[in-house]
């Protein structure tokens, strides 16, 4: 019987440069993974080096790294380093148990650490701070704390104050045990417990009063003690704490200064405290893939298997690595799983734990743990993998359609095949890269989530594969979709000699109410009208044809298709003239039933400066925005929320800038689509040939 009270799924999320991989580094090197501390800074010196820190640039990044600490299993998720991609986070977030935040203590609470703590909340992911850097000129582990009480709302308790601060850093006092922690070596390998330093007594004391108070409610022995001015034992405090931070009701607040190695092994000590295993999470609900009735699955090896694939990487050693998390029963090598939503078995050839500097093949994987898998052809980000005998699919991960696309090149005619290849590599791994090659310009297309994005994509292609690009300006993905619902005919009838051609369907359309959701296919056909042999054909033509609606020739979205009659000839039919005929008459309906364009709408946060507001609230209101919501933050500084069309938020960067002198950060995500106004200027037909720069 495998313990699973023993794993650990962790993530790691900070702003950038508050010292993750500083952190995830120390973490590894503290459980004996790697034998050297790597340097981030030190490129150079690390030269000697070069095989392992290749392995290590690799693996840290890596999906998932599994490391031992005092007899315990913690698997460290990869969060992102850039919150421009939303489903990196949605997915980390869906698989991880518990987050560990990581705060600079000069820079404090930072927008992106934010974003990270707003989504940690939305998917209720109790969690840890560490306040890093407390070795920096200005680092202020109370103003920090003050900053995740007052900016994030958090119910923040010290569970360490620190001892000494900038140079003069040297380590914390442990609240529980009344204790410091004295470093005896440069690598922090070596500490003993100390008293807790005369200045810092009255101080301590004084801390611990609150944390105890904080906890009398979640633990009687607390309260007992509590009420009656009794001692509070450490054992007690520690239990109390856990079950608080289990409940997402209370968040342990750390220190230290990774970079100096120290405060690193507290933490992990906190990450088994207080984080929890895959036992104290509750069943996970999914849905019979047939009947869609709620089936759960408790974190239990004996329970039937079910597993969410929720990474897939191209290795260049093993190929096609896909990550899953199991929720319950076991995963074995050799055996055949189900893929529900495509419906194929897929067989599992092997399973590979993800260590910092070497992969190890294990030949099964229990409830509760995660692992990369060799083998599975078909599966895509966000399947479910189960039992065939026990089929369940368990909620996908949310991906976001792409909203902005480019046409991109190679330089060179001879990369043309190299190019595709790469790209549609990069899309195995991100689910949220679309690319497609123009029917009418025979352009490449790629698009995404944002600029950035696909930006990024380019950059990738030429330093990971040695491919230069050009490519044309971003373009907003528009959508089309109808208001209304109309009638739709299509006969698709050829007399050639010999056979012919027969397909005739009548349909009718109707708006979702859902604009996201693509298409709802129906057939009420009772009677054999159209035969039963012919209604996927009917259905696929239907598809094609939304690939280009009326308005504009993007894709339409939010339509139901009711196919309601037709006719058939007994000799002349066929799939292909059924597949025709659907396309017919569904084009047809939609130009009745007064389509839209429909743009996409991004949730904007803009932070900036106090004194800038009223320029960045007319700005937004210029760019069609909608401003939502807007809280003022320390250190004069104000955040802004707002819905705005994507079309207006090009070059935004650069506005914000020239706004605030520089000081101005923002994000986005895609939000909704909603109808564009008859005034957008300039929406370029789809399919149209796009100059390239
Ligand atoms: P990430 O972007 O969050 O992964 O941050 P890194 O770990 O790459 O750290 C960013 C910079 O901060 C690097 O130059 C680190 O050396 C430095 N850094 C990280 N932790 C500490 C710390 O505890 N003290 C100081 N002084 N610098 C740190």
């Amino acid at each position: 019987m495998v313990d699973l009270s023993i794993i650990r799924n962790v993530g790691f999320a900070a702003h950038i440069d508050a010292g993750k991989t500083t952190t995830t580094e120390r973490v590894l090197f503290y459980a004996g993974v790697v034998k050297r501390m790597g340097e981030v800074d030190e490129g150079t010196a690390t030269m000697d080096y070069m095989p392992q820190e290749m392995e290590r640039g690799i693996t840290i990044t890596s999906a998932a790294t599994t490391c031992n600490w005092r007899e315990h299993k913690i698997n460290i998720l990869d969060t992102p380093g850039h919150v421009d991609f939303t489903v990196e986070v949605e997915r980390s977030m869906r698989v991880l148990d518990g987050v560990v935040i990581i705060f600079c203590a000069v820079a404090g609470v930072q927008s992106q650490s934010e974003t990270v703590w707003r989504q940690a909340d939305r998917y209720r992911v109790p969690r840890l701070a560490f306040i890093n850097k407390m070795d920096r000129v200005g680092a202020d582990f109370h103003g920090v704390l003050h900053d995740l009480r007052n900016n994030l709302g958090a119910r923040a308790v010290a569970v360490q104050i620190p001892i000494g601060a900038e140079a003069s850093f040297e380590g914390a006092v442990d609240l529980l045990q009344m204790k410091g922690i004295k470093y005896l070596d440069d690598l922090g390998t070596q500490s003993e417990p100390t008293d807790i330093p005369e200045s810092l007594r009255e101080m301590a004391t004084t801390f611990r009063q609150a944390l105890v108070e904080a906890m009398a409610d979640f633990d009687d022995e607390v309260m007992h003690s509590y009420v009656s001015d009794l001692p509070v034992a450490p054992e007690p405090l520690a239990r109390a704490l856990r079950k608080a931070t289990l409940e997402c009701k209370v968040v342990p607040v750390f220190c230290g200064a990774a970079f100096k190695n120290k405060g690193v092994q507290p933490l992990l000590d906190g990450i088994l405290n207080f984080l929890p295993s895959p036992v104290d999470v509750p069943a996970i609900i999914g849905k019979h893939p047939q009947s869609g009735q709620p089936v759960s699955r408790k974190p239990d090896t004996s329970e039937p298997f079910s597993a969410l694939a929720f990474k897939i990487v191209v290795d260049a050693h093993v190929g096609k690595l896909v990550y899953v998390r199991v929720y319950s029963g076991r995963l074995v090598k050799g055996t055949s799983v189900l893929c529900p939503s495509t419906n194929t078995r897929e067989r599992i050839n092997r399973i590979l734990r993800m260590h910092a500097n070497h992969r190890e093949e294990i030949s099964e994987l229990s409830a509760g743990d995660i692992s990369a898998v060799v083998g599975l052809r078909e599966v895509t980000t966000g399947d479910t993998l189960c039992d065939p005998k026990h089929p369940v699919i368990l909620e996908s991960i949310y991906l976001p359609e792409p909203v902005i696309s480019f046409v991109i090149e190679p330089r060179t005619r001879a990369d043309e095949e190299k190019m595709a290849l790469a790209l549609s590599r990069l899309a195995v791994e991100d689910p949220t890269l679309k690319m497609k090659v123009d029917a009418d310009t025979g352009q490449t297309v790629i698009s995404g989530m944002g600029e950035l994005h696909l930006e990024i994509v380019k950059d990738r292609l030429e330093r990971e594969y040695k491919i230069r690009a050009n490519t044309g300006p971003p373009q907003v993905s528009y959508r089309e979709t109808i208001t209304t619902s109309a009638p739709g005919e299509g006969r698709y009838i050829r007399q050639t000699g010999g056979r012919g051609q027969y397909g005739h369907v009548i349909l009718e359309v109707f708006p979702l109410e859902d604009s996201r959701e693509r298409m709802v296919f129906e057939s009420h056909i009772r009677g054999g009208e159209v035969p039963t042999e012919f209604i996927s054909a009917v259905k696929s033509g239907i598809t094609d044809a939304l690939e280009s609606g009326p308005v504009s020739g993007y894709v339409v979205t939010g339509i139901k298709v009711v196919l309601l009659g037709g006719s058939y000839h007994e000799v002349d039919s066929s799939e292909m003239a059924f597949r025709i005929a659907g396309s017919m008459a569904v084009k047809d309906a939609i130009e009745k039933a007064s389509p839209v364009l429909l743009e996409p709408i991004m949730q904007v946060e803009i932070i900036a400066p106090e004194d800038n507001f009223g320029d960045i609230i007319a700005d937004v209101n210029s760019r069609r925005g909608r401003v939502s919501g807007s809280e003022s933050l320390a250190a004069g500084l104000r955040t802004v929320a707002a819905a705005v069309p994507l079309a207006e938020m090009f070059g935004y960067a650069t506005a914000l800038r020239s706004l605030t002198r520089g000081r101005g950060t923002y994000t986005m995500e895609p939000l909704r689509y909603e109808p564009a106004p008859s005034s957008v200027p300039d929406v370029l037909p789809h399919g149209s040939r796009v100059a390239l720069r």
